[in-house]
C-alpha cells in the first residue's frame, strides 16, 4: 500500500471512530492487565461477565493474592482455561508486589516476565493504559495488515514491525483500536464485509465479497 494510501486508510477509521477503545472493561492499568491475561481464546464479553463480579471484590494485587487461587477461580471459572490463567494471576500478582510495589510496570521487559503475560499482552498493556505507541498483533490484525496490503507478513512479530514503521505516527497510538475494530466487524475471517467496507478501494484483498 502506497504511503498516502495508508494515511488515507487510517483517516477513514478514525472518522468512524474517533476515539477507539477496547472492548474490555477496566478501571485501572492492574484490572486491564488481569483482563488481557483472561482474555486469550475468550470473548470480551465473556470476560467483561467475570471481571464485572471479581473486580469489585479484587481490584488490586494484594486483594487477589488473599482470595487465593481457588477463591479467584470461583469468579472466572465460567472462561475457558481458567485453571492454567488462575494459577498465572496469582503468579503475576506475587511478582507485582514483590518486584514493583504492587504496580503494573510501564517497562516491556518487566512485563513480559510476568507469567501469562507475552509480547501480545504487553502491548496491550504499554498501548491501552500507557498510551505507548505499540501495536499488538492479535488474529484481526494479523489478517486485516495482510489482507489489505497495509502491512504483510508471515508472522505476528513481523506484522506489528511493519505496521510500527509504516502507519503515519499521527494514528499509530490508536492503529491498534482501529485495526481490531475494522478486523472485528468488517474485515470478518469467514466472509469479509467488503461491499460496505469503508477502506475497500485502498484493499488490495484479491478475493473481496461482492454481496
Ligand atoms: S475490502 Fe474487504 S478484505 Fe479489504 S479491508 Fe475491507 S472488508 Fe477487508
Amino acid at each position: 500500500m502506497k504511503p498516502a494510501d495508508r494515511e488515507e486508510f487510517f483517516a477513514r477509521l478514525k472518522a468512524v471512530m474517533p476515539e477507539p477503545k477496547t472492548e474490555l472493561e477496566y478501571a485501572s492499568p492492574f484490572e486491564l492487565l488481569v483482563a488481557v491475561i483472561l482474555s486469550a481464546q475468550a470473548t470480551d464479553v465473556g470476560v467483561n461477565k467475570a471481571t464485572s463480579r471479581l473486580f469489585p471484590a479484587a481490584s488490586t494485587p494484594r486483594a487477589i493474592l488473599a482470595l487465593g487461587e481457588e477463591g479467584l477461580k470461583d469468579y472466572i471459572r465460567t472462561i475457558g482455561l481458567f485453571n492454567a490463567k488462575a494459577r498465572n494471576i496469582i503468579e503475576t500478582c506475587r511478582l507485582l508486589v514483590e518486584r514493583h510495589g504492587g504496580e503494573v510496570p510501564r517497562d516491556r521487559a518487566a512485563l513480559e516476565a510476568l507469567p501469562g503475560v507475552g509480547r501480545k499482552t504487553a502491548n496491550v498493556v504499554l498501548n491501552t493504559a500507557f498510551g505507548e505507541p505499540t501495536v499488538a498483533v492479535d488474529t484481526h490484525i494479523f489478517r486485516v495488515a495482510n489482507r489489505t496490503g497495509l502491512a504483510p507478513g508471515k508472522t505476528p512479530l513481523q506484522v506489528e514491525q511493519k505496521l510500527l514503521r509504516v502507519v503515519p505516527a499521527a494514528y499509530l497510538k490508536d492503529a491498534h483500536h482501529w485495526l481490531i475494530l475494522h478486523g472485528r466487524y468488517t474485515c470478518k475471517a469467514r466472509k469479509p464485509a467488503c461491499p460496505e467496507c469503508i477502506v475497500r478501494d485502498l484493499c488490495s484483498f484479491k478475493s473481496k465479497t461482492s454481496v
